[in-house]
Protein backbone atom coordinates (compact mmCIF):
# COMPACT_ATOMS: atom_id res chain seq x y z
CA UNK A 1 0.00 0.00 0.00
CA UNK A 2 2.94 1.99 0.60
CA UNK A 3 3.22 2.75 -3.20
CA UNK A 4 -0.67 3.44 -3.99
CA UNK A 5 -0.94 6.09 -1.53
CA UNK A 6 1.76 7.74 0.98
CA UNK A 7 -0.32 10.99 2.28
CA UNK A 8 1.91 14.17 2.50
CA UNK A 9 -0.29 16.29 2.25
CA UNK A 10 -4.12 17.27 3.15
CA UNK A 11 -5.32 20.37 1.42
CA UNK A 12 -8.29 20.73 4.04
CA UNK A 13 -11.43 23.03 3.66
CA UNK A 14 -11.51 24.57 7.34
CA UNK A 15 -15.48 23.41 7.78
CA UNK A 16 -14.30 19.74 6.98
CA UNK A 17 -11.78 19.76 9.51
CA UNK A 18 -14.53 20.58 12.09
CA UNK A 19 -16.36 17.92 11.91
CA UNK A 20 -15.89 14.06 13.64
CA UNK A 21 -15.10 12.30 10.26
CA UNK A 22 -12.67 15.60 9.25
CA UNK A 23 -10.97 15.01 12.48
CA UNK A 24 -10.68 10.85 12.14
CA UNK A 25 -9.18 11.33 8.92
CA UNK A 26 -6.68 13.64 9.93
CA UNK A 27 -5.55 11.78 13.15
CA UNK A 28 -5.32 9.00 10.35
CA UNK A 29 -2.41 10.56 8.61
CA UNK A 30 -0.82 12.84 11.77
CA UNK A 31 2.42 13.04 9.43
CA UNK A 32 1.12 15.06 6.89
CA UNK A 33 0.81 18.44 6.45
CA UNK A 34 -2.79 20.64 6.43
CA UNK A 35 -2.97 23.06 4.22
CA UNK A 36 -6.51 25.07 4.33
CA UNK A 37 -7.95 25.81 1.59
CA UNK A 38 -11.26 27.81 0.62
CA UNK A 39 -13.26 25.28 -1.89
CA UNK A 40 -12.31 21.07 -2.40
CA UNK A 41 -12.73 21.75 -6.13
CA UNK A 42 -10.28 24.94 -6.13
CA UNK A 43 -6.68 23.97 -5.67
CA UNK A 44 -4.31 24.70 -8.72
CA UNK A 45 -1.49 23.55 -7.60
CA UNK A 46 -3.39 19.62 -7.64
CA UNK A 47 -5.69 20.30 -10.24
CA UNK A 48 -4.32 22.97 -12.87
CA UNK A 49 -1.91 21.63 -14.11
CA UNK A 50 -2.31 19.02 -17.17
CA UNK A 51 0.88 19.09 -18.76
CA UNK A 52 3.05 18.78 -15.51
CA UNK A 53 2.75 14.99 -16.37
CA UNK A 54 5.72 13.60 -14.26
CA UNK A 55 3.86 15.20 -11.24
CA UNK A 56 0.58 13.12 -11.26
CA UNK A 57 1.23 9.87 -9.64
CA UNK A 58 3.22 11.35 -6.76
CA UNK A 59 -0.09 13.94 -6.49
CA UNK A 60 -2.24 10.76 -6.59
CA UNK A 61 0.38 8.83 -3.76
CA UNK A 62 0.83 11.96 -1.65
CA UNK A 63 -2.26 14.54 -1.77
CA UNK A 64 -5.52 14.23 -0.54
CA UNK A 65 -8.56 16.78 -0.23
CA UNK A 66 -10.88 17.02 1.97
CA UNK A 67 -13.65 19.00 1.59
CA UNK A 68 -17.53 19.34 2.52
CA UNK A 69 -20.29 17.77 -0.51
CA UNK A 70 -22.52 20.82 -0.64
CA UNK A 71 -25.29 19.62 -3.19
CA UNK A 72 -26.45 16.46 -1.90
CA UNK A 73 -28.78 14.38 -4.52
CA UNK A 74 -29.23 10.93 -5.71
CA UNK A 75 -29.98 11.31 -10.10
CA UNK A 76 -31.79 8.49 -11.71
CA UNK A 77 -29.31 6.29 -13.59
CA UNK A 78 -30.95 3.02 -15.00
CA UNK A 79 -28.22 1.37 -16.41
CA UNK A 80 -25.54 -0.23 -13.67
CA UNK A 81 -28.01 1.18 -11.01
CA UNK A 82 -31.01 2.65 -10.76
CA UNK A 83 -30.04 5.88 -8.87
CA UNK A 84 -26.26 7.43 -8.46
CA UNK A 85 -26.42 8.41 -4.66
CA UNK A 86 -24.38 11.40 -3.69
CA UNK A 87 -20.61 10.83 -3.84
CA UNK A 88 -18.41 10.46 -0.30
CA UNK A 89 -15.68 10.80 -2.31
CA UNK A 90 -14.36 11.92 -5.90
CA UNK A 91 -10.74 11.00 -7.79
CA UNK A 92 -8.89 8.24 -7.31
CA UNK A 93 -4.94 6.84 -6.28
CA UNK A 94 -5.21 4.71 -9.82
CA UNK A 95 -4.53 5.88 -13.22
CA UNK A 96 -6.08 4.48 -15.85
CA UNK A 97 -5.52 5.53 -19.32
CA UNK A 98 -9.17 5.74 -20.31
CA UNK A 99 -10.54 7.07 -16.94
CA UNK A 100 -13.26 9.16 -17.72
CA UNK A 101 -13.04 11.01 -13.75
CA UNK A 102 -10.45 13.33 -15.00
CA UNK A 103 -12.21 14.53 -18.20
CA UNK A 104 -13.96 16.23 -15.70
CA UNK A 105 -11.95 17.13 -12.98
CA UNK A 106 -7.88 17.79 -13.43
CA UNK A 107 -5.90 15.42 -14.57
CA UNK A 108 -4.04 14.56 -11.37
CA UNK A 109 -7.15 13.86 -10.10
CA UNK A 110 -5.92 12.47 -6.38
CA UNK A 111 -8.71 11.90 -3.78
CA UNK A 112 -11.03 13.51 -2.54
CA UNK A 113 -12.86 12.64 1.10
CA UNK A 114 -16.04 14.67 2.03
CA UNK A 115 -16.73 15.00 5.51
CA UNK A 116 -20.17 15.36 5.89
CA UNK A 117 -20.64 11.65 5.93
CA UNK A 118 -23.74 11.93 8.32
CA UNK A 119 -25.73 13.88 5.72
CA UNK A 120 -24.68 11.97 3.01
CA UNK A 121 -26.20 8.51 4.75
CA UNK A 122 -29.27 10.46 6.15
CA UNK A 123 -29.92 11.46 2.40
CA UNK A 124 -29.82 8.40 0.82
CA UNK A 125 -31.80 6.94 3.85
CA UNK A 126 -34.35 9.32 3.17
CA UNK A 127 -33.95 8.74 -0.48
CA UNK A 128 -34.58 5.54 -0.30
CA UNK A 129 -37.58 5.67 2.58
CA UNK A 130 -39.76 7.74 -0.42
CA UNK A 131 -38.94 5.11 -3.20
CA UNK A 132 -41.34 2.40 -1.55
CA UNK A 133 -41.02 -1.34 -3.19
CA UNK A 134 -39.45 -1.66 -6.48
CA UNK A 135 -43.08 -2.18 -8.86
CA UNK A 136 -40.97 -4.39 -11.14
CA UNK A 137 -37.87 -5.85 -11.64
CA UNK A 138 -35.27 -4.46 -14.38
CA UNK A 139 -31.45 -5.05 -15.54
CA UNK A 140 -30.06 -2.80 -12.09
CA UNK A 141 -32.18 -5.42 -9.78
CA UNK A 142 -35.08 -7.82 -9.66
CA UNK A 143 -36.05 -6.34 -6.19
CA UNK A 144 -33.65 -3.91 -5.11
CA UNK A 145 -33.56 0.03 -5.73
CA UNK A 146 -29.37 0.01 -6.06
CA UNK A 147 -27.70 2.80 -5.89
CA UNK A 148 -24.39 3.31 -7.08
CA UNK A 149 -22.07 4.49 -4.31
CA UNK A 150 -18.44 4.63 -6.47
CA UNK A 151 -19.48 6.45 -9.64
CA UNK A 152 -16.42 9.06 -9.59
CA UNK A 153 -14.34 7.26 -7.24
CA UNK A 154 -13.10 3.11 -6.52
CA UNK A 155 -14.69 2.97 -2.94
CA UNK A 156 -11.84 -0.13 -2.23
CA UNK A 157 -9.25 2.80 -1.85
CA UNK A 158 -11.42 5.60 -0.63
CA UNK A 159 -11.72 2.67 2.50
CA UNK A 160 -7.90 2.99 3.11
CA UNK A 161 -8.56 6.98 4.14
CA UNK A 162 -11.60 6.73 5.61
CA UNK A 163 -14.56 4.94 6.81
CA UNK A 164 -16.67 6.42 5.04
CA UNK A 165 -17.74 3.70 2.43
CA UNK A 166 -17.95 1.45 5.26
CA UNK A 167 -20.87 3.65 7.19
CA UNK A 168 -22.92 3.21 3.61
CA UNK A 169 -22.35 -0.49 3.95
CA UNK A 170 -23.90 -0.38 6.95
CA UNK A 171 -26.62 1.97 5.95
CA UNK A 172 -28.10 -0.71 2.87
CA UNK A 173 -27.46 -3.24 5.44
CA UNK A 174 -30.56 -1.45 6.92
CA UNK A 175 -32.62 -0.87 4.22
CA UNK A 176 -35.16 -3.47 2.89
CA UNK A 177 -35.72 -2.06 -0.70
CA UNK A 178 -32.14 -1.07 -1.52
CA UNK A 179 -28.77 -1.54 -2.33
CA UNK A 180 -25.56 -0.08 -2.35
CA UNK A 181 -23.23 -0.96 -5.77
CA UNK A 182 -19.82 -0.31 -6.68
CA UNK A 183 -17.09 -0.96 -9.57
CA UNK A 184 -13.77 -1.83 -8.63
CA UNK A 185 -10.24 -2.23 -9.48
CA UNK A 186 -8.69 -2.98 -6.14
CA UNK A 187 -9.06 -6.12 -3.69
CA UNK A 188 -8.87 -4.35 -0.61
CA UNK A 189 -9.34 -7.13 2.12
CA UNK A 190 -10.67 -4.76 5.15
CA UNK A 191 -13.86 -4.73 3.37
CA UNK A 192 -13.99 -8.71 4.29
CA UNK A 193 -14.91 -7.72 7.87
CA UNK A 194 -17.96 -5.58 7.17
CA UNK A 195 -20.97 -7.93 7.44
CA UNK A 196 -22.75 -6.46 4.42
CA UNK A 197 -25.33 -8.75 4.54
CA UNK A 198 -26.09 -9.18 0.35
CA UNK A 199 -27.21 -5.89 0.33
CA UNK A 200 -23.50 -4.21 -1.29
CA UNK A 201 -23.02 -5.46 -4.88
CA UNK A 202 -19.52 -5.78 -5.83
CA UNK A 203 -18.45 -5.30 -9.18
CA UNK A 204 -14.93 -6.49 -9.75
CA UNK A 205 -13.82 -4.95 -13.16
CA UNK A 206 -12.32 -7.10 -15.39
CA UNK A 207 -10.55 -7.24 -18.74
CA UNK A 208 -7.73 -9.54 -20.38
CA UNK A 209 -4.31 -9.30 -18.66
CA UNK A 210 -2.92 -8.24 -22.11
CA UNK A 211 -4.49 -5.23 -21.98
CA UNK A 212 -4.97 -4.31 -17.90
CA UNK A 213 -0.80 -4.38 -18.47
CA UNK A 214 -1.06 -1.05 -20.51
CA UNK A 215 -4.43 0.64 -19.36
CA UNK A 216 -5.01 -0.30 -16.08
CA UNK A 217 -2.07 1.59 -14.24
CA UNK A 218 -1.48 1.31 -9.96
CA UNK A 219 -4.72 -1.14 -9.99
CA UNK A 220 -4.69 -4.72 -8.19
CA UNK A 221 -3.49 -7.04 -11.18
CA UNK A 222 -7.04 -9.26 -12.46
CA UNK A 223 -5.46 -12.76 -10.85
CA UNK A 224 -6.36 -11.11 -7.71
CA UNK A 225 -9.38 -9.42 -8.27
CA UNK A 226 -10.32 -12.71 -9.84
CA UNK A 227 -9.10 -14.75 -6.75
CA UNK A 228 -10.87 -12.11 -4.47
CA UNK A 229 -14.34 -13.33 -5.98
CA UNK A 230 -15.33 -16.05 -3.69
CA UNK A 231 -13.70 -14.18 -0.15
CA UNK A 232 -16.55 -11.30 -0.94
CA UNK A 233 -19.26 -13.56 -1.38
CA UNK A 234 -18.54 -15.72 1.43
CA UNK A 235 -18.29 -12.81 3.57
CA UNK A 236 -21.87 -11.52 2.65
CA UNK A 237 -21.33 -9.17 -0.20
CA UNK A 238 -22.99 -9.85 -3.70
CA UNK A 239 -20.35 -10.00 -6.50
CA UNK A 240 -20.67 -9.06 -10.05
CA UNK A 241 -18.10 -8.55 -12.91
CA UNK A 242 -17.97 -5.77 -14.58
CA UNK A 243 -16.54 -6.18 -18.04
CA UNK A 244 -15.40 -2.89 -18.97
CA UNK A 245 -13.87 -1.28 -20.94
CA UNK A 246 -13.59 -3.98 -23.59
CA UNK A 247 -11.11 -3.08 -26.14
CA UNK A 248 -11.28 -4.19 -30.02
CA UNK A 249 -7.74 -5.34 -31.34
CA UNK A 250 -6.11 -8.26 -32.95
CA UNK A 251 -6.53 -11.28 -31.27
CA UNK A 252 -9.21 -10.07 -28.44
CA UNK A 253 -11.64 -12.43 -28.55
CA UNK A 254 -9.34 -15.07 -27.90
CA UNK A 255 -7.70 -13.20 -25.00
CA UNK A 256 -11.10 -12.66 -23.68
CA UNK A 257 -12.03 -16.38 -24.24
CA UNK A 258 -8.99 -16.97 -21.88
CA UNK A 259 -9.94 -14.31 -19.40
CA UNK A 260 -13.53 -16.20 -19.16
CA UNK A 261 -11.82 -19.49 -18.65
CA UNK A 262 -9.48 -18.06 -15.88
CA UNK A 263 -12.52 -16.88 -14.07
CA UNK A 264 -14.33 -19.95 -14.56
CA UNK A 265 -11.45 -21.55 -13.01
CA UNK A 266 -10.67 -18.96 -10.44
CA UNK A 267 -14.52 -19.06 -8.59
CA UNK A 268 -16.79 -21.67 -6.84
CA UNK A 269 -20.12 -22.97 -6.96
CA UNK A 270 -21.51 -20.00 -4.47
CA UNK A 271 -20.20 -17.64 -6.83
CA UNK A 272 -21.32 -18.58 -9.91
CA UNK A 273 -24.48 -18.80 -8.71
CA UNK A 274 -25.13 -15.48 -8.00
CA UNK A 275 -22.80 -14.24 -10.89
CA UNK A 276 -24.09 -11.23 -13.56
CA UNK A 277 -22.01 -9.30 -15.41
CA UNK A 278 -22.36 -5.34 -17.60
CA UNK A 279 -20.30 -5.40 -20.71
CA UNK A 280 -18.89 -1.59 -21.62
CA UNK A 281 -17.10 -0.94 -24.77
CA UNK A 282 -14.58 1.83 -24.86
CA UNK A 283 -15.25 5.27 -24.80
CA UNK A 284 -12.40 7.41 -25.45
CA UNK A 285 -11.87 11.58 -25.78
CA UNK A 286 -9.87 13.37 -28.29
CA UNK A 287 -8.16 15.55 -24.78
CA UNK A 288 -7.61 12.58 -22.87
CA UNK A 289 -5.53 10.96 -25.83
CA UNK A 290 -3.62 14.36 -26.08
CA UNK A 291 -2.70 14.18 -22.67
CA UNK A 292 -2.17 10.89 -22.48
CA UNK A 293 0.51 10.91 -25.46
CA UNK A 294 2.51 12.72 -23.17
CA UNK A 295 3.32 10.06 -20.71
CA UNK A 296 1.66 6.61 -22.54
CA UNK A 297 1.39 6.72 -26.00
CA UNK A 298 1.26 3.00 -25.73
CA UNK A 299 -2.01 3.29 -24.45
CA UNK A 300 -3.20 4.82 -27.17
CA UNK A 301 -2.33 3.03 -29.58
CA UNK A 302 -4.96 0.47 -28.31
CA UNK A 303 -7.36 2.61 -27.30
CA UNK A 304 -6.87 5.64 -30.13
CA UNK A 305 -7.98 3.93 -33.23
CA UNK A 306 -9.49 5.68 -35.84
CA UNK A 307 -10.03 3.05 -38.15
CA UNK A 308 -12.11 1.42 -36.12
CA UNK A 309 -14.10 4.51 -34.26
CA UNK A 310 -16.46 7.11 -34.71
CA UNK A 311 -16.44 10.70 -32.97
CA UNK A 312 -19.09 12.79 -32.01
CA UNK A 313 -19.31 16.20 -29.79
CA UNK A 314 -20.88 15.82 -26.64
CA UNK A 315 -22.90 18.38 -24.94
CA UNK A 316 -20.40 19.90 -22.99
CA UNK A 317 -18.23 20.19 -26.35
CA UNK A 318 -15.77 16.91 -25.54
CA UNK A 319 -14.49 15.12 -28.49
CA UNK A 320 -15.83 11.34 -27.72
CA UNK A 321 -15.21 8.31 -29.31
CA UNK A 322 -16.46 4.90 -29.66
CA UNK A 323 -16.48 1.96 -32.38
CA UNK A 324 -18.14 2.48 -34.92
CA UNK A 325 -22.37 1.65 -35.27
CA UNK A 326 -22.34 -1.40 -36.96
CA UNK A 327 -19.10 -3.04 -36.13
CA UNK A 328 -19.82 -2.35 -32.35
CA UNK A 329 -23.17 -4.96 -33.09
CA UNK A 330 -21.21 -7.58 -34.21
CA UNK A 331 -18.53 -6.67 -31.55
CA UNK A 332 -20.94 -7.11 -28.76
CA UNK A 333 -22.80 -10.42 -30.27
CA UNK A 334 -19.36 -12.32 -30.57
CA UNK A 335 -18.89 -11.52 -26.62
CA UNK A 336 -21.97 -12.19 -25.89
CA UNK A 337 -21.32 -15.63 -27.56
CA UNK A 338 -18.44 -15.84 -25.79
CA UNK A 339 -19.53 -15.41 -22.36
CA UNK A 340 -22.56 -17.99 -22.91
CA UNK A 341 -20.39 -20.39 -23.73
CA UNK A 342 -17.46 -20.17 -21.47
CA UNK A 343 -19.05 -18.60 -18.59
CA UNK A 344 -23.12 -19.75 -19.46
CA UNK A 345 -24.06 -19.08 -15.87
CA UNK A 346 -22.87 -15.39 -15.86
CA UNK A 347 -25.98 -13.26 -16.81
CA UNK A 348 -25.68 -10.06 -18.49
CA UNK A 349 -27.06 -7.01 -16.97
CA UNK A 350 -26.71 -4.98 -20.26
CA UNK A 351 -24.07 -4.77 -23.22
CA UNK A 352 -23.55 -2.00 -25.19
S1 LIG B 1 -9.86 2.86 -10.91
FE1 LIG B 1 -11.68 3.81 -11.83
S2 LIG B 1 -11.71 5.90 -11.04
FE2 LIG B 1 -9.65 5.09 -10.69
S3 LIG B 1 -8.41 5.72 -12.46
FE3 LIG B 1 -9.22 3.67 -12.89
S4 LIG B 1 -11.16 4.00 -14.01
FE4 LIG B 1 -10.61 5.93 -13.00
Amino acid sequence: MTTLLDIRRIYAEPAATELPRGKEILARFPQAQVVPVESHNRIPEVYGDETNVDRWVRIKREALVLGVKKSLTARPNGRSADFIAPSTANGCAMACAYCYVPRHKGYSNPITVFANIDKITGYVRRHAGRQGTKPAPNECDPYAWVYDIGENSDCSVDARVSDNVRDLVEVFRSLPNAKASFATKHVNSDLLGWDPQGRTRIRFSLMPTRDAKVLDIRTTPIEQRIAAIDDFVAAGYEVHVNFSPVVVRDGWLADWAELLDQLDAGIGPAAKAQLAAEVIFLTHNRDLHEINLGWHPKAEDLIWRPDLQQGKRSQNGFWNVRYRTGAKGRYVAALLDLIASRTPYCRVRYAF
